[in-house]
């Protein structure tokens, strides 16, 4: 297919003098004086924008960013990809809101969704439409369970984030958040992640599993047992922390044994961005209910969803209704989103570049101020701690993405104490975007951390100050 949408001709970071430019500071004004005080992005990545094109974003004064942050891992093709645009656009003049009826759109949606599962799990799964936020479907997961099961607890690990409503929220480790609203939802229990990374989170990752296994298999625990156990496999928010693959394995082969259903949360992860359309495909593991929404439409156009074992499907017809359950625009986004990514071996892409990112920011490893650079496909982060105490570098951290921006770079962080520096790029990024990017992150980290004020490979000396 041509397209009539033609990307715009960037080829590369641009900025010109500070930030925020004069147009984004008088939109950011506006903005402070309209918005809510929980906005967020804008104060730590101050512009306003005014449009993008694939891996780069224009603001409102002409500059122009390689956007590594892609709307929260929404744009897995980039901005305004222009098959996606034409897609969106036919749909427009056809139908844009249907409710849960089934659509044309609908039905080649659901169908690509089904066909990117492994032929034995497509055959037992069904399809939930959900109102269109990653956290309302993490509530009907979680409703389907408590509905089959009969029962009214949940487990879920510390580190972990699976959205902003009241019960995913209190299904969420981040205490900051929670400690403000009275009566959360009752009957979580947190359990220490087994986490694939050098990121303390108190016990030894290998004795994680075991802790669990005892607590719920233990007349003692204290624990009755959970209507679900809810996981995600890289703890994207909780500052990019991969799963140790055995903790998996054994988290799954317990809720299997005790018959409790293991949620997986790849709101995220899904979609292609760890490598694999969906990331519990690299821990040999079947879940029986997952969690999708971010990338779905590939675009940006609001879509959420549950996958769940037809065995969990006893919930009554409106057991989790919701009026924005039918968008037909990015139902037609998604379904060209699959063919796109399958026709242009996108998940390959996602692997190649992986690579090459965790190539390009191997010189950082020896950085005393780095703790650790990890991530799966195109889902990275680099956890900045002080190099004597090991404390989240959280200064440091927010200078790295103040400076990385003024020189063309958005990266979003995360983690304990917002000391890791996330990149979230488009699935579909070319080798010299991410060569670029990695060079101005690099550069970055070396002007932002004391003692490296200067990059050694361009100044020649690493201890400038
Ligand atoms: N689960 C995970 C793993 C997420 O990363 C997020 C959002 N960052 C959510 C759930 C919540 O999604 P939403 O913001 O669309 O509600």
């Amino acid at each position: 297919m041509t397209s009539s949408v033609k990307p715009r001709p960037w080829t590369g970071p641009h900025v010109s003098g500070d930030l925020p430019g004069p147009r984004s500071a008088l939109l950011l004004a506006r903005q402070e004086r309209q918005e809510s005080n929980a906005r967020t992005y804008p104060r730590h990545l101050p512009i306003a924008l005014a449009e993008g094109s694939g891996s780069f974003v224009r603001d409102v004064d002409g500059n122009v960013f390689i956007d590594f942050l892609t709307g929260a891992g929404v744009l897995s093709l980039g901005h305004n990809h222009p098959e996606l645009v034409e897609s969106v656009t036919r749909q427009l003049g056809l139908l844009t809101h249907g409710l849960d009826f089934p659509t044309p759109a609908k039905d080649s949606f659901t169908e690509a969704q089904l066909s990117m599962l492994a032929p034995g799990l497509r055959k037992r799964m069904k399809v939930h439409f959900c109102g269109p936020t990653g956290a309302n479907a993490v509530e009907a997961a979680v409703k389907l369970c408590k509905i089959a099961t009969g029962r009214g607890d949940v487990v879920s690990f510390q580190g972990g984030f699976h959205g902003s409503t009241h019960a995913a929220m209190a299904l969420s480790g981040l205490v900051a958040a929670k400690e403000p609203v009275r009566n959360t939802v009752p009957g979580v229990h947190f359990f220490p992640y087994g986490s694939a990374s050098r990121c303390s989170t108190g016990l030894a990752p290998e004795d994680c599993a075991a802790y669990l296994e005892h607590a719920l298999g233990d007349d003692l625990g204290g624990i009755p047992r959970p209507a679900a156990v809810l996981m995600e496999l890289v703890q994207g928010e909780g500052g990019v922390i991969p799963a140790r693959t055995d903790f998996v394995r054994r988290v799954r082969a317990l809720t299997r044994s005790l018959g409790i259903p293991l949620i997986v949360d790849e709101v995220q992860t899904g979609c292609g961005r760890t490598g694999t359309w969906f990331a519990f495909e690299q821990y040999g593991i079947e879940p029986d209910v997952i969690v999708a929404s971010k990338a779905l439409s590939g675009i940006g156009t609001p879509i959420a969803l549950i996958l769940y074992d037809a065995a969990l499907d006893t919930w009554e017809p409106g057991a989790h209704i919701g009026t924005f359950r039918g968008n037909q625009l990015a139902f037609a986004a998604g379904a060209e989103a699959v063919r796109i990514i399958r026709r242009d071996d996108v998940l390959g892409n996602v692997r190649r570049r992986g690579e090459q990112i965790a190539d390009r920011l191997t010189e950082l490893m020896a950085h005393p101020w780095v703790r650790e650079v990890r991530g799966r496909g195109l889902m990275w982060g680099v956890e900045l701690a002080g190099p004597d105490d090991g404390r989240p570098a959280t200064d440091i951290a927010a200078a790295v993405q103040e400076h990385a921006l003024r020189h063309g770079l958005i990266v979003e962080r995360g983690g304990r104490g917002d000391a890791v520096v996330r990149l979230l790029p488009p699935l579909n990024v070319t080798a010299e975007v991410v060569d670029t990017a990695c060079s101005i992150l690099v550069e970055a980290v070396f002007a932002c951390s004391p003692r490296f004020s200067v990059h050694p490979g361009r100044a020649g000396s690493g201890r400038a100050t």
